[in-house]
């Protein structure tokens, strides 16, 4: 393999040029965190590495309904942010057991996402969240949900001239709860075995006005459970309602076997995380009700 040229381009506009020239000869450089073992591997043989760290990418901001997380912001930076904290909990949450502090601080949302991995720890949130990415290439942007980006393991919609530049959170509802939880070998660093989040958003009547049971590492791509949330909508919660969601969730799961756990595990697991994460969300709803 020969040694790939790198550069580190001064401005958006110079990227989006460097990146229609070259297209797929071309890698984005972000933490380096997935892509130098890829590229150990042979998996990934670049001709050139382009780095974006002297592109302002890493922007967190709060605009009209809107959370936007620039693509090239760290995992460290946003377990520190507390805006995010407070309207995204769900999404700390993932950014707690990732890795360790090293690893946090070179790797970002927009590697995690665009390296897709079906263990990803902050897809599912994200997906609960119902988030939005930003694809930017020399022609324009194109804003498309999280949801639709992913096709298979390692693969995506994106193009080979495009580059991830945002990620962009609506503000959630008021009573809503999300919840995520990761179990894997260790507390921390350790590839997912099941990774999942679950979101309820109460319409006035109490009632289930939206839910979300995103997981991860139970099929080729992070997947939405879409017949268990349909279990969910519009009905009142109650224990046995929680319980026939969390078996549909597992249902629908599609888990393989491999070195970390067997697919039966899996799938059992997902059953009882689901359930878990969804009376962890029910929980805080509660407590968001008695206070109000
Ligand atoms: C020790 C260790 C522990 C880990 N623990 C976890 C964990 O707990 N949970 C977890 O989910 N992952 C984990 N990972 C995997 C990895 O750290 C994450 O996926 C990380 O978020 C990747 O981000 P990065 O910035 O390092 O991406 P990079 O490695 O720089 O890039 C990953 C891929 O995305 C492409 N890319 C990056 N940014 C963009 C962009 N803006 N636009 C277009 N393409 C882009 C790159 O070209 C490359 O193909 C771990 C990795 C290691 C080495």
């Amino acid at each position: 393999m020969s040694t790939p040229q790198y550069v580190a381009p001064e401005s958006l506009e110079d990227a989006l040029r460097i990146k229609s020239e070259s297209g797929a000869d071309a890698r984005l450089v972000a933490g380096g965190t997935d892509l130098i073992l890829r590229m150990r591997d042979r998996v990934f043989t670049p001709k050139l590495l382009l780095d974006l760290r002297r592109v302002p990418l890493t922007a967190i901001s709060c605009t009209a309904g809107e959370m936007r997380i620039g693509s090239y912001a760290t995992l460290s930076q946003i377990l520190a942010h507390d805006e995010i904290a407070n309207l995204f909990p769900a999404l700390v949450e993932a950014c707690r057991p990732f890795a360790g502090p090293p690893i946090r601080n070179r790797a970002t949302i927009g590697g995690n996402i665009v390296n897709a991995s079906p263990a990803a720890d902050l897809v599912p949130p994200l997906m609960a969240y119902d988030a939005n990415i930003v694809l930017s290439s020399i022609s324009g942007d194109r804003e498309l949900p999280l949801a639709e980006f992913f096709t298979g393991p390692g693969q995506t919609v994106i193009e080979p001239d495009e580059i991830l530049t945002e990620v962009r959170l609506p503000l959630m509802p008021p009573d809503s709860a999300a919840s995520f939880i990761k179990l894997g070998q260790r507390r921390s660093m350790a590839i997912s075995i099941v990774n999942l989040c679950t979101r309820l958003s109460l319409a006035a009547d109490g009632t289930v006005a939206t839910a979300r049971i995103v997981l991860g590492a139970v099929a080729p791509t992070p997947l939405r459970a879409v017949a268990a949330e349909a279990v969910l909508a519009g009905n009142d919660i109650t224990t046995a309602l929680l319980d026939e969601a969390a078996q549909q969730a597992s249902r629908e799961s599609m888990p393989i076997s491999d070195v970390r756990a067997s697919g039966s595990y899996r799938k059992r697991m997902t059953a009882v995380l689901v359930r878990r994460a969804l009376s962890a969300a029910w929980g805080e709803l509660g407590r968001n009700n008695s206070n109000g």
